[in-house]
């Protein structure tokens, strides 16, 4: 979730979220600053090659895989567009797991990435703030008062965001779990000191792990007391500075009601409530990243009421004032009553999230036009008949920093060239590049900046894993979270069927491909794990045979993370983004790339959408069905049976599957995975000349897709905040330091 504090141009936003993927900080560091010759330069003078020590660094990986990597996208954006702003999160101490490959399956290992020290963060003790849990609810006289809480300290860590060459320096904090030192040792435990410092680990567990799934909601306590500690640390910290800054420090506004007879106090109370709503509304808004439905958060009530007593019953309260109001709009409608409120029944009594999210906010959006579409017709239709201005659209984008600069200094120069510099703060530029769609020097300079991001990566994974590749082959690649919804399976059907087709007729004329699929799956998702497997035996089976010699390979490319993404996404050629139409929310795997100079072939989902009217039509591969035929086909009922007895090549790839063909010692191996298929038909590029063309206007149309445009649309719309005028100051000249009183400027005194 997002807000602002106050509105227009004192305005801080801050930024919560339970996932930052930062991946490493050095080189963003570097360029960022506009340090990056100098340093290069200076540790060649030393005989170091930067490259390699860039790579000891490990990847910050707080994140799952879009949505935590969208958190870090936009602090660089917000950053280098001089808005004061903050992001807040949890400090975990393992980030996403390590995945190896032992056998064809996928094996887990922790992330310890504070193992060897974090250079990039700094403790501060002197801010550290307590987070209550459990106890109960007492009647007193002045009220109600949440008692017997058990404490957790939370610990604050500063991370410097650098914005891009602006003299701008933001915070990421990340909040620790401490236990209090009197922890355990105050009433039950007194006597046994010893288990009472070992259960210390009870309390300091909150901050131990990042939750491994990807769009799937797995209702666990512990994931549950997180949440919690991340947003009660936060807004204690925000209102700590937001009194700083207008008050000096003052008595709360409790303490002076507190001071009235009981009466008068019952009245106030009913207004200060009153008020406080109002003022939740116009601070908070809400951002949808699914409608999965397996996905949203719906926590029972039972462990909301343990956990949170006091809180549920403020939900209880603010849930009944809600379902007034609607009941006063639509009269007699029950099953309208029922649909919105924010307490489901029925089974397991559970609070639905994004309800009270919606009626809690001032906004309300999806992350690209399609989804923001199925958030506001479908999803929450109700919510929108009721507040229709409430909702709107920010379609997601990615920072150009670390995705062209950073990760294609190749391509990044070749487009300076052509028209300059400046794109890299305004990417809308890009258009520019239009002018060169028929120009054979720069066709030829940027297919060869291609092929020498293919021969790097190709010495990668020989270097790595001892895989050889062709680098004049295709690189055909699928790289994002394991999940079925987006169709790895799928693609691995088409491999199948690409190899039986040179099985077939090994003669015929066939376009040389490396398929590359990777990814994680969640330790506890049976089927992506399956998917893996199968992967992984086609290519046992395709990458062995004579016959196929050359022309196939199937890779699957191990532990997946940021800083392996910008290895292989300048060195594609053909990026899968083949969704189920109306289930990727945006994507932003297809932005970078989009604006590295890939080919998509993909569904008519997320911001593939826009691509393509970007773009045009004709010159991205789109296929397969469209929301309006997912819907019909819902409807009428999908029958996979049908598919399979029409389409000659998917009944031989699935019988193959299914004889064993892929596991000869195990041949019911697959049998499971089968049942989940659906099928469509693919296009495929052939000419060179012409292919790099549609890449250069791929290119040109990929401005829009800049997280500082979407960063824009959201300081305009919704969070009324203008990006500050960043001047920046002679070097020898004192600059403003930003503290709590001095929101406008944001530049930090920071030790690099
Ligand atoms: C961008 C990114 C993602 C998101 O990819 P999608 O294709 O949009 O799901 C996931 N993981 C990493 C490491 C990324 O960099």
């Amino acid at each position: 979730g997002w807000f602002t504090f106050l509105g227009s141009r004192e305005a801080r936003v801050y930024y919560l979220s339970l996932e930052f993927y930062m991946g490493r900080t050095l080189q963003n560091t570097m360029i960022n600053l506009g340090l990056q010759n100098a340093c290069d330069e200076a540790i060649y003078q030393l005989g170091l090659d930067i490259e390699e020590l860039e790579d000891i660094e490990e990847d910050a990986g707080l994140g799952n895989g879009g949505l935590g990597r969208l958190a870090a996208c936009f602090l660089d954006s917000m950053a280098t567009l001089g808005l004061a702003a903050y992001g807040y999160g949890i400090r975990y101490e393992y980030g996403i797991f390590n995945q190896k490959i032992r056998d064809g399956w996928q094996v887990e290992e922790a992330d310890d990435w504070l193992r060897h020290g974090n250079p990039w963060e700094k403790a501060r003790p002197e801010y550290m703030l307590p987070v209550h849990f459990y106890g109960r609810v007492e009647h007193t006289k002045s009220g109600l008062k949440w008692v017997d809480t058990q404490v957790v300290l939370a610990l604050p860590y500063d991370t410097p965001v650098p914005g891009y060459m602006n003299n701008t320096v933001n915070t990421m904090r990340l909040w620790s779990a401490r236990a209090p030192n009197d922890f355990n040792l105050r009433d039950f435990n007194v006597g046994d000191y010893i288990q009472a410092v070992l259960d210390r680990n009870l309390a300091e567990n909150i901050s131990r792990v990042l939750y491994p799934n990807d769009n799937f909601f797995e209702g666990k306590e512990l994931r549950l007391k997180q949440e919690y500690f991340v947003v009660a640390a936060t807004l204690q910290d925000v209102i700590r500075r937001f009194k700083a800054s207008k008050f000096g420090s003052t008595e709360s506004i409790r303490t002076i009601f507190e001071s009235f007879p009981d009466q008068v106090n019952h009245a106030f109370h009913f207004l200060i409530n009153v008020l406080a709503w109002d003022i939740t509304k116009r601070t908070f808004a809400y951002t949808n990243h699914t409608v999965l439905p397996e996905a949203l958060e719906r926590w029972p009530v039972d462990l909301v009421e343990k956990l949170l007593p006091r809180h549920l019953q403020i939900i209880y309260e603010i849930n009944q004032r809600h379902l007034d109001k609607v009941a006063a709009l639509f009269p007699n409608d029950i099953d309208r009553l029922r649909r919105m409120s924010l307490i489901e029944e029925g089974g397991v009594k559970r609070i639905n999230m994004a309800h009270l999210c919606i009626i809690g906010s001032h906004a309300v959006n999806g992350v690209a036009k399609i989804h923001s579409d199925i958030v506001k017709t479908q999803v929450f239709k109700d919510f929108a008949e009721l507040e229709p201005e409430k909702f709107q659209n920010k379609t997601n984008g990615i920072t150009p920093r670390r995705w062209l600069l950073l990760c294609n200094p190749g391509l990044a120069e070749l487009i300076a060239e052509k028209i300059g510099e400046d794109y890299v703060k305004d990417l809308s530029q890009l258009i520019k590049l239009h002018k060169f769609v028929n120009d054979d020097i720069f066709i030829r300079e940027v297919s060869k900046v291609k092929q020498e991001n293919k021969v790097k990566f190709a010495q990668y994974l020989e270097k790595e894993y001892k895989v050889k590749i062709n680098p004049s082959s295709m690189f055909d690649v699928h790289v994002k979270r394991i999940h079925e919804y987006k169709r790895q399976l799928m693609n691995c059907l088409h491999i199948i069927t690409m190899y039986n087709r040179i099985k077939r007729n090994p003669m015929k004329p066939f376009v040389p491909r490396t398929v590359i699929i990777g990814g994680k799956a969640a330790p506890g998702y049976h089927m992506a794990k399956m998917i893996i497997r199968l992967i992984t035996a086609v290519g046992h089976v395709v990458n062995n045979d004579p016959v196929v010699g050359n022309k196939l390979k199937v890779i699957f490319l191990e532990n997946y993370r940021v800083s392996l993404a910008e290895k292989v996404i300048p060195a594609t050629d053909l990026s899968e983004q083949i969704s189920t139409a109306g289930t990727e929310a945006s994507g932003t795997g297809n932005m970078k790339f989009m604006l590295n100079g890939a080919l998509t072939i993909g569904t008519m989902d997320g911001a593939n959408v826009e691509m393509a009217e970007e773009a045009g039509e004709e010159n991205l591969f789109i296929f397969g069905m469209r929301i309006q035929d997912v819907e019909e086909l819902d409807k009428k009922g999908y029958n996979a049976q049908e598919y399979y007895d029409k389409l000659p090549e998917l009944k031989q790839a699935i019988d193959q599957i299914k004889s064993g063909f892929f596991s000869p010692k195990q041949p019911d191996l697959f049998n499971e995975a089968l049942s989940a298929f659906k099928c469509c038909d693919l296009v495929y590029p052939q000419n060179a000349k012409e292919w790099t063309k549609m890449v250069i206007r791929n290119i040109a149309a990929s401005g829009k897709f800049s997280s500082d445009r979407t960063i824009k649309e959201y300081a305009r719309d919704i969070w009324n905040v203008e990006p500050s005028d960043i001047k920046i100051p002679p070097p020898n000249e004192p600059r403003d330091v930003a503290d709590d009183k001095n929101p406008n400027c944001t530049t930090q005194q920071v030790k690099l």
